[in-house]
């Protein structure tokens, strides 16, 4: 019935059964044998130790012991009675305790009355008394069947411990698998597991859960590693080379006008070589008929627009639409604002396309994308809607990738005849191990340079304590002629407690930065757009020196004479969040600071995150600390995370094996691209019927 006997699905398994089976789907997700497999213990007790009950003094560590079971009585308490027995070693007693009474349970005690035991479990104390709460127990004879060595502790839940799946259970199942003797087939091609002289599939299966000796279980550790990141990055390269046969696109193959004109004429500075660099990346891209699907990583500040806004010349050029958009409001208002002042007189339709845009003002644009009239569009989620039609759109820009749903960035997709290239631009800097597995599928280029002449901002972190002095140092800037951010965390769990906090640090900047010798602004969430708008402009005309606001800031804004990011409550904001915040300011000539106001005692996550932003500015290295610090699922949201719930290895521990692995890969689809060498066989078929399916989510268009 099936021909790969790990596909087989554990009703029948010696040791489970249809009921257990069902538990264990419901609670661990275990259906097949492959599963059981693949449930990995979490640690290892050396069972050839045995304690005496003298000896023992700490509680809740798990000990085994050899004696004797002297009594058992059952105690009705209420509706369940708990079964209660006696153990002695001669060296003294405890309490064995089961909380349920089984008819079981207490005939199997019965039977092993008087007889040698050892038992196993984790010890209790209560009153000077131990006791150890289902133990397991077995004769000595049964004992010594047990595997010897390391003895496997597996992950649990409350009900599989309550229906009686104990980690005994669970390692019986595995035995059993074993027992059948079926092959568990090598899945890396086989000069890989001789040059790197892993061991085989099949070893280090049964090393895992049963391992002789620590050296023996590292290796096998390595083994199941390297094979689950050598198949991720399969999945993704292969997937990259198929996009490319497959997902055609319109070549762009002419630098025309458009861009020209405003490379000689417009460009209010000299492009960076990194900038340059990326930007010949995406012409190459564009040249060809096969959709690009480029991701653009590049640190705060570091002119990403400039390279979104050349893209799209080219696009026009070639007779085509572009799209640009943004997660938020101000962010698209300011695209919009910034491009259209870069294109000043070049013959460019542009266009914003927002929510608040009224219905009246909709219409015209509408018309004129389906019309081809307006070339360039720039807006939030409402450029996706169904009513936004295009003439031909040939490029989309998507701003600030990870807000954005995968299910979002398809609808561009159904936009044109053939879909159009992409680009996403991120400022949040992902770790090249992160970057490598969630968007392995993609081409990525890298915007490492700031523009010349950025003075690196100073970063220090305040207490209360220091309040006055900050007032002195905010009036000194002011004096110099610079302006201020103020940003107060908003989440949304207390959000009416931080809106409040947020008016009262208003109120009383206000009262410290009185008019008419000063004038301060706020932006926050639940404001109007107009009124956010408006707030926004008289700060970047200069008209307000200090803008309080929340984290409606942090992405994009750009006032380059704002010079001081004030943060409070910093310790509840993540580091990546700290950075962008951070990278508002520092845009100008002048010298920039961010001042981090941390109330009360950090615990040390916080602690570590402050600190990091005080030693460096580089975003990428905070990315790894941040990495290290939550981990990949936290760090790239929730939604994505289910990628990233990988078996064994450990995007932040296992670099080098990431590495390894990689380079495999991209070693073996250079050469044999389409998988079809004898010698990859086993890796195709291992691959196609476990891993086609999952792949596609971190596809972007
Ligand atoms: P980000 O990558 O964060 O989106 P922006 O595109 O907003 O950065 O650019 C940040 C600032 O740097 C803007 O004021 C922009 O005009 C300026 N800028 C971009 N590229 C250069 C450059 N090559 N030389 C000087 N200034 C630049
Ligand atoms: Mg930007």
């Amino acid at each position: 019935m099936y021909r790969n006997p790990l596909k087989k699905t554990i009703e029948y398994l010696k040791g489970c059964g249809p009921e257990r089976a069902k538990t264990l789907q419901a609670e661990l997700g275990i259906f097949r044998y492959e599963d059981v497999l693949n449930h990995f213990p979490f640690r290892y007790i050396d069972r050839s130790k045995y304690y005496t009950i003298r000896e023992i003094r700490s509680t809740a560590a798990e000990i085994q012991l050899k004696g004797q079971i002297i009594s058992v009585n059952e105690i009705k308490m209420g509706k369940v009675s708990r079964l209660v027995a006696k153990f002695q070693d001669g060296t003294g007693t405890l309490e064995l305790v089961w909380f349920k009474a089984t008819k079981w349970q207490r005939d199997k005690l019965q039977n092993d009355l008087f007889k040698e035991v050892v038992i196993y479990g984790k010890l209790n104390e209560f009153n000077g008394n131990y006791s150890i709460i289902h133990p397991e127990v077995d004769t000595v004879e049964d004992a010594k069947k047990l595997p010897m060595g390391l003895f496997p502790v597996y992950p649990s839940t409350e009900k599989l411990q309550k229906r009686g799946i104990s980690n005994r259970v669970i390692q019986k199942m595995v035995s059993s698998i074993f027992d059948e003797n079926i092959k568990i087939e090598e899945n890396i091609p086989q000069n890989l597991v001789s040059h790197f002289k892993m061991m085989s599939r099949e070893e280090a299966y049964r090393t895992i859960h049963f391992p002789n000796n620590l050296d023996d279980l590292k290796r096998a550790e390595n083994r199941l590693k390297f094979e689950e990141f050598f198949f991720l990055n399969l999945s993704m390269l292969s997937k990259k080379i198929q996009n490319k046969a497959k997902n055609q696109s319109h070549a762009f193959p002419v630098i025309g006008n458009y861009f020209n004109k405003f490379y000689n004429e417009h460009m209010p500075f000299e492009l960076t070589g990194a900038q340059k660099r990326v930007i010949k990346e995406i012409r190459l891209d564009l040249k060809q008929p096969a959709q690009m699907n480029r991701l653009l990583q590049g640190d705060v500040g570091s002119g990403k627009t400039m390279v979104a806004l050349l893209s799209m010349l080219i696009s026009l050029d070639n007779g085509f639409q572009a799209a640009l958009i943004a997660p938020t409001e101000i962010l698209a208002q300011q695209h919009y604002n910034s491009i259209v002042e870069m294109l000043g007189d070049m013959n460019v339709e542009v266009a914003l396309l927002t929510g608040s845009v009224t219905k009246k003002k909709r219409e015209p644009i509408h018309e004129n994308l389906l019309s081809g009239k307006l070339q360039i569009i720039i807006g939030t989620h409402a450029l996706l809607e169904d009513t936004v039609q295009f003439h031909n759109l040939g490029l989309s820009i998507i701003d600030e990738q990870h807000r954005f749903g995968v299910a979002q960035r398809a609808k561009f997709w159904r936009k044109a005849k053939l879909p159009p290239h992409i680009l996403v631009m991120t400022a949040t800097p992902i770790p090249r191990t992160l970057s490598m597995t969630m968007y392995g599928d993609l081409d990525v280029s890298v915007i490492d340079e700031l523009p010349l002449g950025r003075k690196p901002i100073k970063t220090i972190s305040k207490t209360d304590a220091n309040r006055l002095q900050l007032f002195g140092f905010m009036r000194n800037e002011i004096e110099k002629g610079r302006q201020i951010y103020i940003v107060y965390p908003l989440i949304e769990e207390s959000e009416k407690l931080d809106l409040k906090d947020l008016m009262d640090g208003f109120e009383s900047i206000s009262r410290e930065f009185p008019l008419p010798k000063y004038a301060v602004g706020i932006v926050h969430g639940k404001q109007k757009p107009a009124d956010k708008e408006f707030e926004m402009q008289r700060f970047k005309r200069g008209e307000t020196q200090i803008l309080v606001a929340t984290t409606v800031i942090e992405v994009g804004v750009n006032v380059p004479n704002a010079s001081v990011m004030i943060i409070e409550n910093s310790e509840r904001f993540g580091l990546s969040q700290l950075h962008q915040l951070r990278g508002r300011v520092g845009r100008g000539a002048e010298q920039s600071y961010c001042i981090l106001m941390v109330g009360g005692k950090l615990n040390p996550i916080s602690k570590r995150r402050i600190e990091s932003m005080c030693e460096t500015n580089d975003g990428f290295k905070l990315a790894e600390i941040d990495l290290e610090l939550r981990g990949p699922g936290e760090m790239m949201g929730t939604q994505q995370s289910g990628v990233l719930n990988f078996k064994i290895a450990d995007l932040t521990k296992d670099k080098k094996i990431l590495k390894a692995a990689r380079t495999c890969v991209e070693h073996i689809l250079k050469l044999d691209p389409t998988m079809s060498l004898p010698v990859h066989l086993n890796m195709k078929n291992y691959f196609i019927e476990n891993l086609k399916e999952k792949v596609g989510w971190s596809q972007i268009s």
